[in-house]
């Protein structure tokens, strides 16, 4: 064996709520775990503004906020953070073999997959074009709307992203139009609602995207079509924005792992496990209906518990710590 390959005990891939949960539980459990944040440290959260929904914060907290104490508390147990992207993963033997940035070679005793989920886009050329091109297409309204004040944006999607960043979007710009493609939000209710009451926020049912429209630089119209009359019109907008849901970050699994359709990876009923002994997932890459911070927190604690009664069924000198029961 290669000098150069590491071997570790439990590894952790991606550092969302789900990541660090499981690296403070694997921590404090003896298990040495290493965490490898990808190329979003922090995960999703790092592009929401203000969480009022985890407990704890009674007056709320943002994103990057939360994700900064949560790494502090891995750290303050000694988990070992580090930059890196995981590219390539080798399940097919007893000792799990991942890649980091296509060359350090890494032997693990276990792994938690946290590696979360990415934005979707439409798909349109013209929109691809001007995203690439960095000219008015975003799909996170926390992170580039402050380059929109006082202009007038269109956001696609009815879910309850799509009325979050609208509302947000709705403080700083002139206008936002909202395109649905059904005549009803999918969004929960009281979202909806507080999106159908801000005055500068129009509502389009029945309303896809045709084609972002531009100067070849930056986005300057949408063109879009009402899917029962067929009829177009165009739009006038700097910014266009996409809340249409998200993809899980599985690809680099599939040849190993079940996944499900839409490839989130498929857990054990009421646990952490997959279909390979000693690989865990937890957080967004295998919830598609709660996909919140509390939740992969929640699972991040499952898979590192999980991990740990693996290793102890192992080997017999590894103790289950009885700490992280309390
Ligand atoms: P969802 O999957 O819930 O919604 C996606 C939306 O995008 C749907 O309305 C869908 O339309 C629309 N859409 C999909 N593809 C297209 C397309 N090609 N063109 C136009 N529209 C399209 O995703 P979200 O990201 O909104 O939410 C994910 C989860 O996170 C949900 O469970 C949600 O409740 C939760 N969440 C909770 C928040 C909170 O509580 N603070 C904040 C944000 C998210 P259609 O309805 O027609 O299918």
């Amino acid at each position: 064996m290669s000098e150069t390959i590491e071997k570790v005990k439990c590894l952790i891939i991606g550092s969302g709520p789900a990541g660090y949960t499981a690296a403070i539980y694997a921590a404090r459990a003896n298990m040495n775990p290493v965490l490898y944040q990808g190329t979003q440290p922090g995960g999703q959260l790092t592009t929401t503004n203000e969480v009022e929904n985890f407990p704890g914060y009674p007056t709320g907290v943002t994103g990057p906020e939360m994700m900064m104490e949560l790494q502090k508390q891995a750290e303050r147990f000694e988990a070992d953070i580090r930059h890196g992207w995981i590219t390539k993963v080798d399940f097919s033997g007893d000792i799990h073999k991942v890649w980091v940035n296509d060359e350090k070679e890494i032997h693990c005793e276990t792994v938690i997959i946290s590696t979360g989920a990415s934005a979707k886009y439409l798909g349109l050329d013209s929109e691809q074009k001007y995203l690439k091109l960095g000219g008015g297409v975003s799909a996170c309204a926390v992170c580039d709307g402050f380059f929109y004040r006082n202009q007038e944006v269109v956001i696609v999607g009815a879910g309850d992203s799509a009325c979050e960043e609208a509302h947000y979007l709705s403080k700083l710009c002139k206008k936002v139009t909202m395109l649905v493609r059904k005549d009803e939000f999918r969004a929960s209710k009281i979202m909806a609602d507080r999106v159908k009451k801000t005055p500068n926020i129009e509502i389009l049912f029945n309303t896809e995207t045709d084609e972002v429209l531009g100067d070849g630089q930056v986005v300057n119209a949408v063109r879009v079509f009402n899917n029962k009359t067929k009829e177009k019109h165009e739009i006038l907008a700097t910014g266009f924005f996409v809340a249409i849901g998200h993809k899980p970050n599985t690809d680099i699994f599939k040849d190993f792992l079940e996944l499900d359709e839409t490839g989130y990876i498929i857990n054990k009923p009421g646990t952490a496990k997959t279909n390979i002994p000693g690989v865990f997932v937890s957080g967004d890459a295998a919830d598609h209906v709660y996909r919140q911070a509390i939740t992969a927190a929640g699972t991040g604690c499952m898979a590192a518990l999980d991990a740990e009664r693996y290793l102890a069924s192992k080997d017999a000198n590894f103790e289950v710590s009885t700490s992280t029961y309390n």
